[in-house]
């Protein structure tokens, strides 16, 4: 027989937003269960040191940081449920949602943490040398490029901070950036360009992953000169591509409204969505900040609207 898990505060994600809202949540009555999806604690689990985090005077690791997050959760009264949502029917109250084992949960709010995840450049190359040497996560991947060339393509914070992740790894490291500035943060920029073992290529894009041998592995990258459109090829073991991250936002397509970019649309200065009782919080709804920080004072947000919706509403609870 198919479980069924019945809550007034359903909530999807396990990054700092959803067990922001769990926390808000529990305290509020509101008995949350978090689904926690198949990276359980958010992006967070896969970076080291954080240093922006407020009420830290030392640097904290990120997974630490969501182990904390998730105990003062489950401390709180939060239910954890290790499973990923499939399907959404938000058609009415109680929201119904279905996890990819079957196990349906209904909700009398749903809050939406399902956050981004990470963003590839569409090459047919990368997609037969993932996992052969061209990878999305330097602290997850970093480890197996001990004393050999690595190259991170990107330039925002992520491609910086794996770049210098890496230094830690390889002696070799190559940042490779479409234009001649970083977006990244000057602090981490000074980092960069300071270490004696990276070094930047500007104004190149990835034309194609070179992959040699049996099995096949990564051996270089085809790069393009945007200004001269000259090739040329560097050989490297290993590529970090960190172009950013894409909304996780594709079961709620047709359900919920989305913007241009696929991120859920909220009403300004708040975390309601197109469906009254559905609250959208962190970077599945914030393609400006995009911070651990950001993404709990959403968290915060939408237990807060979700708490309100519950007390105005003229709603009678469905029986179990
Ligand atoms: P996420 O952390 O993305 O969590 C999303 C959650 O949703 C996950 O638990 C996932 O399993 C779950 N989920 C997804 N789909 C489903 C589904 N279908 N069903 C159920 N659950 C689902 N920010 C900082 O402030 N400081 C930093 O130092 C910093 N370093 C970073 C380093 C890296 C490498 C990266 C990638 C990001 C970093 N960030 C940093 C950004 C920060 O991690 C994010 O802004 C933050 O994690 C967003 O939180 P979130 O809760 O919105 O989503
Ligand atoms: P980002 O800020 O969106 O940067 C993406 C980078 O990849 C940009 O430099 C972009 O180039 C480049 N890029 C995008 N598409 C490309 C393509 N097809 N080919 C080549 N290059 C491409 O993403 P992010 O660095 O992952 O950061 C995401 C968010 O998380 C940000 O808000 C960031 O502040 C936050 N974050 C914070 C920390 C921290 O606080 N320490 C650490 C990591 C992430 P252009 O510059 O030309 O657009």
């Amino acid at each position: 027989m198919t479980a069924t898990h019945s809550t007034r505060m359903l909530v999807l994600g396990s990054g700092p937003a959803g067990l922001t809202a769990a926390i808000y949540g529990a305290r509020a009555g509101m008995a949350p269960i978090v689904v926690q999806g198949m990276q359980p604690g958010g992006q967070l689990t896969i970076t080291t040191d954080v240093e922006n985090y407020p009420g830290f005077k030392d640097v904290i690791q990120g997974p630490w940081l969501m182990e904390q997050m998730q105990a003062q959760a489950e401390h709180v009264g939060a239910r954890m449920m290790y499973d990923s949502i499939v399907e959404v029917d938000l058609s009415q109250r109680p929201f119904r949602l279905i996890g990819d084992g079957g196990t349906v949960y209904t909700g009398d709010v749903l809050v939406i943490a399902t956050g981004a995840s990470a963003r590839w450049l569409g090459l047919e190359s990368e997609n037969l040398l993932q996992g052969k040497g061209v990878s999305a996560c330097a602290t997850c991947d970093g480890f197996f490029y001990r004393g050999k060339k690595v190259v991170v393509i990107g330039g925002g914070n992520t491609a910086v901070e794996e770049a210098l992740y890496l230094t830690n790894h390889s002696q070799d490291v190559t940042l490779i950036h479409r234009r001649d500035s970083l977006r990244a943060e000057k602090i981490l920029q000074e980092r960069l360009f300071a270490h004696p073992n990276i070094k930047v290529l500007w104004n190149k894009t990835v034309e194609r992953f070179v992959g040699d041998g049996d099995p096949e592995g990564l051996v270089g990258v085809e790069l393009r000169d945007t200004e001269t459109g000259a090739l040329s090829t560097i050989d490297t073991d290993g590529a970090f591509v960190a172009i950013g991250h894409s909304p996780a936002t594709e079961i709620f397509r047709g359900h919920l409204r989305l913007d241009s970019e696929g991120y859920l649309d909220v009403e300004t200065g708040s975390t309601r969505t197109s469906v009254p009782g559905v609250f959208a919080c962190g970077d599945v709804m914030d393609k400006v900040y995009r911070q651990a920080v950001t993404a709990a004072g959403t968290g915060c947000m939408a237990a807060l609207d979700a708490e309100r919706f519950l007390a105005e509403a003229d709603f009678v609870m469905e029986p179990a």
